[in-house]
């Protein structure tokens, strides 16, 4: 087959590609993409586009780096991929120990597996055999938070928000949960204990029924990009042990410094039982994600009537998924990356500022290095893409937002740059 052309390549992707959240009768036509470099993508016809997006968090180190490329290559030559039962190799050895030791204690135990999405499935289904084993089937129900963000499979949906997540169009498919009001005590405002008042209420009286409270810890993503104190989460933890529920940790976008702490569960000192990775893992070079959990739930789902956890991904624990997850980790934790973290977020909230003025925008929030502009009305996102990348900048924004997680290496006057293009798109649109 001939190399296509940009406009093959669009005409093609238009008429038979899925993107995600997309029609195929209205398709939106998607920008190609021939490279990626640093914190840069270089489109088809040469453009180059500082990625304020970190390819969805997950791209912490920036692009085609060399000592990921390195980890990667090395672990070609040994084997890209060998069945995962019965077999085990020393990059995923490796991995588990690495997330072990730096995970809050009691976390222990290691399953991989493929995304994001999976690894809350598999956390769901840990905790629910976990009850099972205990001879307490009845306690069954997830309890989540709205506003939250879980991933795209069924038991992820089911703990996403009812309202914004895709409840009402799986109705009588999707397991039906229990949700308590979203946080509102946000993260630099002084704490009211009055916010936990309906989180206590719900877990005191569904605890007999309920397997796992399930929250993503201090920043609530892809639910509305929100972030809540601290406190809510140890009072979250407080309330799981009291009343003999699991608490699972969805750091899934939090983890790996983005909010200024290598886990967001350290913001409150705290420690799930159990706790779900996925997006920086590999540095964003490859789909892997990673549920940790304590002995007790590995001991109490093993004590029961299955005897074993019943999940095997065919790919579990991809060894080059493996290996870049290893030296992304190096990386990262060789790097300064807490002062980076700091950096990042000080000029973002400098430079975010002047949106403030904007009479469109009704909050401008900035935690590590997620910065985020809530306008008050939802955004035309291919106009707002198409502006800002006359400012040779990439973002995606969805619904109200307009955010960026940029790489953690990104020069100081790439960051002004994406933060001007910010403001100067966002003050047309007002
Ligand atoms: C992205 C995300 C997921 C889903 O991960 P996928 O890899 O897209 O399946 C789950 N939870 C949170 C908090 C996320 O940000």
């Amino acid at each position: 087959m001939s190399t296509p052309t940009t406009s093959q390549i669009q005409a093609i992707d238009a008429q038979h590609i899925w993107h995600p959240y997309a029609s195929l009768t209205n398709p939106v036509s998607s920008y190609c993409v021939a490279s990626a470099n640093g914190v840069r993508l270089k489109l088809s016809d040469g453009q180059e586009l500082i990625d304020g997006m970190a390819s969805w968090w997950c791209t912490i180190h920036g692009y085609n780096h060399p000592a990921l490329n390195e980890a990667i290559t090395a672990q070609l030559e040994k084997m890209a991929h060998v069945m995962f039962g019965g077999l085990t190799h020393e990059p995923a050895a490796q991995l588990a120990q690495r997330l072990v030791a730096l995970t809050p204690e009691p976390l222990d135990k290691v399953f991989f597996s493929d995304s994001g999405s999976v690894s809350v499935e598999v956390a769901i289904k840990m905790a629910l055999q976990f009850w099972q084993s205990q001879g307490r089937p009845e306690k069954s129900k997830l309890l989540a938070l709205k506003n939250g963000y879980h991933g795209d499979t069924f038991a992820a949906m089911s703990v996403c928000d009812p309202d914004t997540g895709m409840h009402h169009l799986f109705k009588g498919t999707l397991a039906e949960q229990i949700f308590t009001e979203a946080p509102s005590c946000l993260f630099d405002t002084p704490f009211d204990p009055a916010s936990i008042a309906d989180l206590e209420a719900k877990i005191s009286a569904h605890a007999p029924e309920l397997a796992a409270v399930i929250l993503e810890p201090i920043v609530q993503g892809a639910g509305g990009m929100r972030f809540y104190a601290p406190e809510y989460l140890a009072a979250a933890r407080a309330l799981c042990n009291r009343h003999d529920v699991l608490l699972i940790a969805d750091e899934i976008a939090t983890g790996f410094g983005r909010t200024g702490k290598l886990f967001a569960c350290e913001w409150a000192g705290i420690s799930p039982d159990i706790m779900c990775l996925g997006k920086a893992l590999t540095g964003g070079y490859m789909t892997l994600a990673a549920t940790l959990c304590s002995e007790k739930v590995s001991d109490g789902i093993c004590q029961g009537e299955a005897g074993v956890f019943m999940h095997g991904p065919t790919f579990m624990a991809n060894p080059l998924a493996c290996s870049v997850a290893n030296a992304s980790i190096d990386l990262l934790l060789e790097s300064p990356w807490q002062e980076r973290v700091a950096s990042i977020e000080q000029q973002l909230k400098i430079g975010l500022a002047p949106c403030t003025n904007s009479p469109g925008v009704a909050d401008v929030r900035v935690l590590g290095a997620i910065g985020v502009v809530e306008m008050k009305k939802a955004v035309d996102v291919s106009g707002v893409q198409k502006s800002l990348i006359a400012e040779g900048v990439w973002l995606r924004p969805f619904g109200k937002l307009i955010y960026l997680m940029p790489p953690y290496i990104m020069e100081a006057r790439d960051i002004t740059q994406l933060t001007s293009a910010m403001v100067k798109v966002i003050g047309e649109l007002s």
